[in-house]
């Protein structure tokens, strides 16, 4: 397979890990994948009104935690750069990254 790849400033190429996947039933809606984002990938949303947009598969038989109010969304994936700092943030590990496969 051939990923995008980049490189560091002293030319090593690295590969992103771009966002793909935020579990709603683990956030707990910290804010902390928000702050650290430096591309305004995600947006912050009421759990109900969630619940609301998603289909029967995407809920999967499981129940939020009535305690938790507010859940993190990807709003805008494509803006994603892959530096990962959202996964080290992150206190429930809630999302999935992988780099890009240039041949999908
Ligand atoms: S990998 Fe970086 S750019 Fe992508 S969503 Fe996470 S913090 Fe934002
Ligand atoms: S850092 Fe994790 S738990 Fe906190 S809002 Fe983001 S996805 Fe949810």
């Amino acid at each position: 397979m051939a990923y995008m790849t980049g490189l560091t400033r002293a030319g090593q190429p690295w590969t992103p890990q771009f966002i793909t996947k935020l579990n709603h039933h683990q956030c707990i809606g910290c804010g902390r994948c928000f702050k650290v984002c430096s591309r305004d990938v995600f947006s912050l949303v009421k759990r109900d009104e969630l619940e609301d947009s998603l289909d029967d598969e995407e809920l999967d038989d499981e129940d939020f935690d009535d305690d938790v109010l507010y859940v993190m969304t990807i709003s805008n994936v494509d803006d994603c750069i892959g530096c990962g700092s959202c996964a080290k943030v992150c206190p429930k590990n809630c999302q999935e990254h992988a780099p890009l496969d240039l041949a999908a």
